[in-house]
């Protein structure tokens, strides 16, 4: 009898360990509907960098909108399953909040939703500009039984604002001038005020400047003003208490701007400052060798002109 109890319970360990494994992926609550799965902290180089980015979703009374879709059909698939573990109701809107692959890629998995893709108004030419890139590089992430429409561009494109319902549950998409790319959207929960910030907002993760910093200090400066009661990162935890959040990332941009601008004026060149500009503030963040310095450049380059 203690065998076969001891066998019993081996045997659910070990269908939870599976159950955690990489067929289901780890989903919270944030907040009332709010359902948010985290990424790894993995580099691009990574064995299942298809899974290093918070994406999820937020359920109204009448339907649901997923909030980017990971970086593969897998991890697509994997999120419409932890959905359906939710709520039956219907997913009515798929939102990206950016062009990059860790949280798109995973939109051909709700190709058969009858859902509304959304993103900002330039989503749709980045993803066309950027699609034989996408093909090519990520080719074992995207869907190999249907490689015609394996990456799905928005059908509605925001300029500015707008506003969707949820049934009980609006939800306001706003569409942001250049800063961590050129076609940033962030979501705003009315019903619980939380921000979903995506990789306007990076935690842990070494922040990657791909538009502009200045307009991302910018835009950070008029965000820290709003009293939103919680912020969802596009990396890191979860969510996190805001604006409390955000100092960690705008300290690293501000002094990288103010940095590069002091050198720049100096007359330094960029090949001079590459190692050594903020070599302290960098290590404070994972994965800041591959991306440190490509900020650093990006940065030059922009305020050089
Ligand atoms: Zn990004």
């Amino acid at each position: 009898m203690l065998f076969k109890i001891i066998s019993f319970i081996l045997f659910i360990s070990v269908t939870q360990v599976f159950a955690s494994g990489s067929n289901s992926l780890n989903i919270s609550e944030v907040a009332d509907g709010v359902f948010v799965h985290t990424g790894k902290h993995l580099g691009f180089e990574d064995e299942h960098n298809d899974d290093i980015a918070n994406i999820g979703f937020i359920v109204g009374s009448a339907c649901i909108a997923v909030i980017d879709t990971g970086g593969s059909h897998k991890i697509g698939t994997l999120l419409k399953a932890e959905i359906k573990k939710v709520s039956d109701l219907p997913i009515c809107y798929v939102i990206n909040t950016h062009i990059h692959y860790d949280h798109l890629l995973g939109n051909s998995a709700f190709k058969d939703t009858n859902a509304k893709f959304i993103g900002h108004i330039r989503l749709a030419d980045e993803i066309e500009h950027n699609k034989q890139f996408f093909m090519e590089q990520y080719n074992d992430y995207i869907d190999k039984n249907d490689t015609e429409n394996a990456i799905i561009k928005p059908e509605v494109g925001v300029e500015t604002t707008l506003e969707i319902d949820l049934g009980g549950r609006k939800l306001l998409l706003t569409a942001h001038q250049p800063a961590h790319t050129n076609n940033d959207l962030s979501i705003l929960d009315k019903k619980t005020n939380t921000i979903w910030l995506s990789d306007l907002l990076f935690l842990e993760r070494i922040p990657v400047i791909d538009a502009s910093i200045r307009g991302w200090l910018s835009l950070l400066d008029d965000l820290k003003q709003e009293e939103f009661k919680l912020a969802i990162p596009g990396h890191g935890p979860a969510s996190a208490e805001w604006p409390g959040a955000v100092e960690s990332q705008y300290n690293y941009l501000k002094s990288l701007h103010d940095e590069v601008q002091k050198e720049i004026d100096r007359g330094t060149f960029m090949e001079d400052i590459i190692e050594t500009v903020l070599s302290d503030e960098k290590k404070k963040w994972l994965l800041h060798e591959e991306n440190h310095r490509r900020n650093v450049s990006k940065t030059f380059t922009e305020l050089e002109w």
